[in-house]
């Protein structure tokens, strides 16, 4: 094989770490670079940058957030007694998109999985609780991934709860076992929402 400027050899190395993108796809995406214009590939540089420097987690809700408080929190117009909890902020995205909700969230940054030794300490479960005792939320829906370890999770926060006086529900099943949030169609969404059910 021939020798590559160390810089080109950096790029594919960096670029072959992200996920789905091996080393023949990266070595693609690496010469596209370098072929488009400068300030297109720039561009994409920089917004790497932008975002890596800018956008940090809310401190409510753990949504990803350019400010303090994220803007789902600082909307007035939203119900503020109602929590949706989710693992991640993209399966947040997948419920704004599809429109089916007008509460809060709570962003987990991910589920319970002991095989991995990731424990409910590591994710944001804490925060979620004291968030329930200081403020006044009537219904927690549990949007935990339908998949074992996203039930879970979602088992092991509602019997940190049981306590607290408060309806805590779960979407409705119409979503596939095993199928990931973030995949699922707005009409699928909306229907575990308006069908969810007491846990
Ligand atoms: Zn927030």
């Amino acid at each position: 094989m021939a020798e590559l400027a160390e810089s080109v050899t950096n790029m594919i190395g960096e670029l072959s770490k992200l996920p789905g993108i091996g080393r023949k796809s990266a070595e693609r995406l690496a010469y596209h670079l370098l072929r488009v214009n400068k300030s297109e590939a720039l561009a994409l540089a920089d917004s790497i940058r932008n975002v890596r420097e800018n956008v940090r987690y809310c401190a409510v809700c753990y949504n990803l957030s350019e400010q303090e408080t994220c803007l789902i929190c600082n909307d007035v117009r939203r119900d503020q007694h109602t929590l949706c909890v989710v693992e991640q902020p993209r399966d947040l995205m997948s419920l704004e998109d599809a429109g089916v909700y007008n509460g809060l969230y709570h962003v987990l940054l991910g589920r319970v999985a002991p095989l991995e030794g990731i424990g409910p300490e590591q994710l944001t479960i804490s925060a979620l609780v004291d968030r329930v005792h200081n403020g006044d939320v009537e219904e927690i829906i549990m949007a935990t991934n339908p998949t074992v370890e996203g039930d879970g999770t979602a088992l092991h926060i509602t019997n940190l709860l049981g306590e607290c006086d408060l309806e805590i529900t779960r979407l409705a099943r119409g979503i596939t076992t095993g199928s990931i949030l973030e995949f699922t169609n707005k009409e699928i969404l909306a229907d575990a929402m308006s069908g969810r059910q007491k846990y």
